[in-house]
Parts: C-alpha cells; sequence; structure tokens
C-alpha cells in the first residue's frame, strides 16, 4: 500500500454519527477483534486504504500496537481516523483504568485516543463506577476525544448516569439481525447514545440465511453488504471484522444503495430474543 493513496481523499468515505459530546465517528468502521497482533497493521492500512477512518481494538485484543503502527504507517493525518480501545475487565477501578489507559496509549503510540470505552460492566465486581469517574477525568483532561461503554445493560446505564451525571456517547453492543436489542436501542435513542454493533454479522453465521441472501440479490450485493446496510440504514454505528482485502474492501462498498421498507420489515422479523451468540453482559467477567 502506498501512503499517498492515505493522504488523499478516500474513493469511498462512511457516513458519519456526531456524538452526545459534538464530535465526529465515521460511522462504518473495522473491528480487529482476533486478528493476529503480527497481521494487524498489515489489516488497517488496508482498511485505511479502502476508506475506512474507525478503527475498534481493544487492550483485551492484545493487538493495539499493530493498531497504532497501520495508522501511522499508513501516512494518514492522525486526525482523519478515529481509534477507539477500550479498558479490560481486570482493570476496572479509578486507579487502575487510569493506569490502564496510559499502557494503551503507551501501545498505540497516536498520541491521543478518540473513544475510550469501558469494555464489559462486570457486575460481579461492583467496579464499573469508579471506572466510569476515571473515564469522566481522563475525558475533561483532554486525553480521549470521547468516552463510552460496551456491553451496558439498562441498569449499568442509569446507575452510572444516576451517580456521575456523565452520559456515555456510545455503547457498543452484540447486534445483528438475529439479536437487535429494541429495548436497548430505544433506551439509548431517549439519552443521545450512539448504539455501535459488535458481531454485526453474527460472525459470519448470518451470511448464509435466505432471507439475508434474497435481500442480497435484490440489490445486486454480497450476504456481506446488504446486513451492513441494514445497520446503517437503522442508524448504528457498525464494525465489521475481517482480515482479506477483499472482504475489508467489500464491506465498505455499501454507500451506493439502501434498504427498502420491505427489506427492513423482512430483517426485522429475523429477531430473535434467544439470538445472542456472544458473552451474557450480566455474567461476564
Ligand atoms: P463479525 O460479525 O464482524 O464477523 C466477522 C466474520 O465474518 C469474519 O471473521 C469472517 O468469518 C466473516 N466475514 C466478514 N466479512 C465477510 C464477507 N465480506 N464475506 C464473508 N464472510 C465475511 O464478527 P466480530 O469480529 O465478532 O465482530 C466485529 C468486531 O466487533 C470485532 O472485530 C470487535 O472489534 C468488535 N467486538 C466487540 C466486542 C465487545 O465486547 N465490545 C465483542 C465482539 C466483537
Amino acid at each position: 500500500m502506498s501512503a499517498s493513496s492515505v493522504q488523499s481523499p478516500p474513493k469511498l468515505a462512511s457516513p458519519v454519527v456526531t456524538l452526545n459530546d459534538g464530535r465526529a465517528m465515521p460511522q462504518v468502521g473495522l473491528g480487529v477483534w482476533r486478528t493476529p497482533p503480527a497481521v494487524t497493521a498489515e489489516v488497517v492500512c488496508t482498511a485505511l486504504e479502502a476508506g475506512y477512518r474507525t478503527i475498534d481494538t481493544a487492550a483485551a485484543y492484545v493487538n493495539e500496537a499493530g493498531v497504532g503502527e497501520g495508522v501511522r504507517a499508513s501516512g494518514a493525518p492522525r486526525d482523519a481516523v478515529f481509534v477507539i480501545t477500550k479498558l479490560w475487565n481486570r482493570d476496572h477501578g479509578y486507579d487502575e483504568t487510569l493506569a490502564a489507559f496510559d499502557k494503551s496509549l503507551e501501545r498505540l503510540g497516536l498520541g491521543y485516543l478518540d473513544l475510550y470505552m469501558i469494555h464489559w460492566p462486570v457486575p460481579s465486581q461492583g467496579r464499573y463506577i469508579d471506572s466510569w469517574r476515571a473515564m469522566v477525568r481522563l475525558q475533561e483532561e483532554g486525553r480521549v476525544g470521547s468516552i463510552g461503554v460496551s456491553n451496558f445493560m439498562v441498569e449499568h446505564l442509569r446507575r452510572i448516569i444516576g451517580e456521575t451525571g456523565a452520559i456515555p456517547a456510545v455503547n457498543q453492543i452484540e447486534l445483528h439481525p438475529k439479536f437487535q436489542q429494541t429495548d436497548l436501542r430505544a433506551f439509548h435513542a431517549g439519552q443521545g447514545i450512539v448504539t455501535q454493533s459488535w458481531s454485526p454479522l453474527g460472525q459470519g453465521q448470518l451470511l448464509k440465511h435466505p432471507e439475508i441472501a434474497r435481500i442480497a440479490a435484490r440489490h445486486g450485493k454480497t450476504p456481506a453488504q446488504a446486513v451492513i446496510r441494514w445497520h446503517i440504514d437503522s442508524g448504528l454505528a457498525v464494525i465489521p471484522k475481517s482480515v482479506h482485502a477483499e472482504r475489508i474492501a467489500e464491506n465498505f462498498e455499501v454507500f451506493d444503495f439502501r434498504l427498502d421498507a420491505e427489506d427492513m420489515a423482512a430483517v426485522a422479523a429475523l429477531d430473535d430474543p434467544t439470538g445472542r451468540i456472544g458473552f451474557d453482559p450480566l455474567t461476564f467477567s
């Protein structure tokens, strides 16, 4: 890849969502969970060249250093890329969060961070309020642009908002056609919290579903593109993952079509309250 192709305006550009702190986040990004550290820099470069401007990592993914290396190697201006990382479960607590943030920032090597999230609430530890207070401080100090959470349920959100008055900019949650989280999304909408979908393709399992295939064929698109478009047309931020250049590009070629009311109704009918494929936020530690 060439640095100049990232420095010039991308041939494809994601819409942006405006966060409740006034900052803008590109709606479609790349997720790097289970992207091996050794290939992360190259994968991130490939995504930036394809036009991606949001990259989602986490301390627990053990590839923050590769993300930073990829952003730097791409030649993309730092302020053109929106980098997200997350506080891991064992680092909950006020001082622990401040220390974990420093380590993440050092591994990324990008000077500042765009969005720092609490990865899981871990209610059994009972420390997410302390972690959230530390996040608020990091934002006040200008060390991170935006602060958010991940895998928070309504009860956890009510608690941090009630006790600190600080509303997360984003809640990143498991969300795909088989698990649509409509109640939590309604709560987010009432609070001005952006919903960001993780495992948006159902970890690939959804792509063989006949209804998804039918919608994709109607639009002359692939099943992955149809599902990503469903997230966009639902007002969700979305971070599909791939390590393959052709799929990274495919997953970003989603800005030239729209699902219609019939498609949206067909996907709505796929929702299944038992459709969760990841961990349960109430019990995961
Ligand atoms: P995903 O739903 O994005 O699915 C990724 C898989 O789908 C790939 O590994 C591949 O098998 C397949 N795939 C991707 N593009 C394809 C294409 N064009 N054609 C065919 N198959 C394709 O799954 P994910 O990685 O679990 O989730 C995406 C991102 O969400 C993660 O990388 C991570 O950044 C984030 N995430 C966050 C949490 C959290 O707790 N906050 C949990 C899980 C994932």
